[in-house]
């Protein structure tokens, strides 16, 4: 078993290590992908830049020392660029450049045009220079903005700026999805795998304990057949009935185990039809106080019953019922070292709440979730002494959840534990 937990926390160190690489790799992809994204906003600008520049050059129409273009332009906005300029200018001619300029320094987005008075503080020329590479879907009919400088200029506005730099960047989106994609895959088998290696220790789990509740009793049954073959034992009739009395205790033994095994197939199965009927919950838990009476002994386990609710009834299937108490019982016995165990029986509103507690090693906090899955049992040395085979609480839960009602647990490492059941009044 100490291997198995090894096997197992390596594989969550594995899993959480993954984890983090991919989580990391993600991180990684995300920061690239917007420093791509800078860097192509920045190369946009530098175009509009060089057009402004090649623009001056071609039409002359700046004195301007345009060496030092920075206090020529202004960039009021991402979308928005303003260059000063000295009027009058032929506006066809500039417009014409500025195609030739635009397709030369590579921008193929529509740009809206508007040359400014600051004299009369509006636009006296406006027009649009449509691109080809402006796909129709996404388009955006912006009127160009107005804004009022006290000089003269040319405002140039790209109203498909961001999704230009977008397009420009399909190559790297497309390539960081796929890695996406791959990654997901790839937690994916992650978990697959981590949850088959989970399901294998499961069952390897089960496999052992069934071998060694079913070994234990039948080599028992042997020793004591080969001692009852021995003509001698005769005359000896105390000794005779100390043999008898251990294949009876171990026949017994082996025919409960069947019996909840029997009982867990066949509600695994899908089984679990039942008739209700009115049950006297303080009688049926005395039943199985009386049904467990030898375990009672053997482990000297001090039951106090505690059973004074006004209304004790419940509409439920007495045969399943009695199982959730006596497996209730059972662990509470079973996982304590010298059981003093509490068993009480409470209303509270139209529902009915039995809690069994007890004094035993208690569960992990992080344990109690996994509880109530078949074949689970803490892999804790004191607790995995004990026999069992790890079904019967999810069988208790899977009750419960039938009769309408839920099941909660308390508990403390070292201190002791309550199941809480709490189920329909009928
Ligand atoms: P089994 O007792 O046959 O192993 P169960 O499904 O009844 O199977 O319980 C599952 C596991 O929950 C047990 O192996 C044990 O580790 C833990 N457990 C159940 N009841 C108690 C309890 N009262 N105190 C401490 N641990 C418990």
């Amino acid at each position: 078993m100490v291997t198995l937990s090894i096997r197992s926390s390596a594989i969550r160190l594995g899993m959480f290590i993954s984890t983090l690489v991919i989580a990391a790799i993600i991180v990684f992809q995300l920061v690239w992908l917007k420093k791509v994204y800078r860097k192509e906003q920045k190369e946009f600008d530098q175009s509009v830049i060089k057009t402004i520049r090649g623009l001056y050059e071609d039409i002359n129409a700046s004195n301007y020392n345009y060496s030092h273009l920075n206090e020529l332009i202004e960039k009021p906005e991402a979308h928005l660029y303003l260059a000063r300029l000295i009027l009058p200018v032929n506006h066809d001619s500039l417009v014409s450049y500025l195609q030739y300029e635009l397709e030369d320094f590579g921008i193929f987005t529509d740009c809206h045009i508007g040359i400014y008075n600051s004299a009369s503080g509006k636009y006296i020329y406006t027009g649009v220079l449509k691109s080809a590479g402006t796909k129709a879907a996404k388009k955006q009919s912006s009127a160009i903005p107005l804004l009022n400088r006290e000089y003269d200029h040319l405002t140039l506005f790209f109203p498909n700026r961001q999704q230009y730099i977008l397009a420009q960047m399909n190559f790297w989106i497309i390539s960081s999805a796929l890695l996406l994609l791959v990654l997901i895959l790839f937690s994916a088998s992650l978990y697959y795998f981590y949850r088959q290696k989970f399901l294998n220790e499961t069952q390897k789990d089960f496999i052992h304990n069934f071998t060694h509740e079913f070994k234990t009793p039948v080599s028992v049954i042997s020793l004591a057949a080969e001692v009852l073959k021995d003509p001698a034992i005769a005359g000896k009739p105390e000794k005779l009935a100390t043999y008898a009395g251990i294949v009876e205790y171990q026949a017994a033994y082996l025919k409960s185990q069947t019996e909840k095994l029997l009982n867990f197939a066949y509600i695994e199965s899908g089984h679990l039809h039942f008739s209700k009927q009115r049950v006297n919950i303080h009688e049926l838990i005395e039943t199985a106080v009386t049904n467990l009476a030898p375990l009672i002994n053997e482990r000297k386990a001090n039951l106090t019953l505690e059973l004074n609710t006004s209304n004790p009834f419940l509409n439920a299937n007495k045969d399943y019922l009695i199982i959730v108490i006596m497996n209730l019982l059972d662990n509470a016995i079973k996982y304590s070292k010298d059981p003093k165990i509490i068993v009480t029986v409470q209303n509270r509103g139209d529902h009915i709440l039995v809690s069994v507690k007890d004094n035993g090693i208690g569960i992990e906090k992080r344990q109690i979730k996994n509880l109530f899955r078949k074949f689970f049992r803490i892999r804790k040395e004191e607790a995995y002494a004990s026999k069992g085979f790890g079904i019967g609480l999810s069988f208790v839960k899977k009750i419960v959840t039938e009769h309408g009602g839920r099941i909660k647990v308390e508990s403390e490492p070292g201190k002791g534990s309550t199941f809480i059941v709490e189920l329909p009044a009928g």
